[in-house]
């Protein structure tokens, strides 16, 4: 099935590396190389893969809705196709296609470091033999910039309910796991979410030129927001926005709760 575009909701996110961050790329085989390469692209800069934060998305939300007690499928057994969970809509299911996009995030920083690791021998409880290892980082400190795309936000009467479950599960994200890419049981990957700008445009707004569209929100601008953060609080601008498009998830996945206890 194929969806008319009434609005898109654009999401300019930055990806804050708390410890150091490895998300690994392909290894270069070279001499001298180390072991664990990050991922770059072609002129060398590390980037963020917009799969890799997907999934970490999906099944963040799957966590959070199996929290509230709600309905939502897992990876090994998505939905019904009659009964669609939150995460089918905004990520595909098995009959609709998904209606977010992620988009790799970059930084303008080629700095990266190597750590070493050890390999260690669970059975001997001592290094492996040869189990000394490098891997790459990029440090803690670095900033991604990346950008989302919702397509049609609204879900039966609630018109930014795919915005909410997104809202929603990027603050439980940070409120909990904040955890990407590899090494996580090291202290590797501690990163936070942040929405930095939320704008929408309507078809209309495309055939009349605005391309720009309407701000809905954007991040309060300080120093530093570290410590809301880590409450998973999103302090963006004007401050009662979000909640207002989490509750029209909430309300979007109450009514459907209500609507399958009848049938
Ligand atoms: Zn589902």
């Amino acid at each position: 099935m194929f969806d008319t575009l009434e609005s898109r909701i654009i999401i300019d996110y930055e990806i804050w590396v708390r410890s150091d961050l490895h998300i690994g790329g392909h290894d270069s085989g070279a001499p001298g190389a180390v072991d664990m390469g990050v991922m770059k692209d072609v002129d060398g800069y590390p980037f963020v893969p917009g799969a890799s934060l997907k999934g970490v998305l999906r099944s963040e939300m799957e966590r959070l809705l199996n929290g509230l007690g709600k309905h939502a499928c897992s990876p090994d057994k998505l939905c019904d196709p009659e009964k669609e969970c939150t995460v089918c809509k905004l990520f595909g299911g098995r009959e609709v296609a998904g209606s977010i996009r992620v988009r790799d995030a970059y930084t303008d920083s080629r700095k990266t470091m190597v750590r070493d690791g050890v390999r260690i021998d669970r059975k001997k409880r001592k290094a492996a033999d040869r189990g000394y290892y490098t891997m790459e980082v990029v440090p803690k400190g670095t900033k991604f910039k990346g950008r989302i795309t919702i397509e049609n936000p609204k879900l039966g009467e609630y018109q930014y309910a795919k915005l909410g479950a997104l809202l929603g599960t990027v603050r439980f994200f940070n409120a909990t796991s904040k955890s990407l890419g590899g090494g996580v049981s090291r202290g590797f990957g501690e990163v936070l979410i942040v929405p930095r700008l939320i704008r929408e445009i309507t078809a209309d707004d495309y055939l009349e030129g605005r391309y720009e569209g309407k701000e809905l929100v954007s991040l309060i601008e300080e120093d530093d927001l570290g410590s809301d953060l880590e409450r998973g609080e999103l302090p963006m601008s004007p401050d009662n926005e979000v909640d207002g498009f989490i509750g029209d998830w909430k309300g979007y996945v109450e009514a459907m709760e209500g609507g399958s206890n009848q049938s």
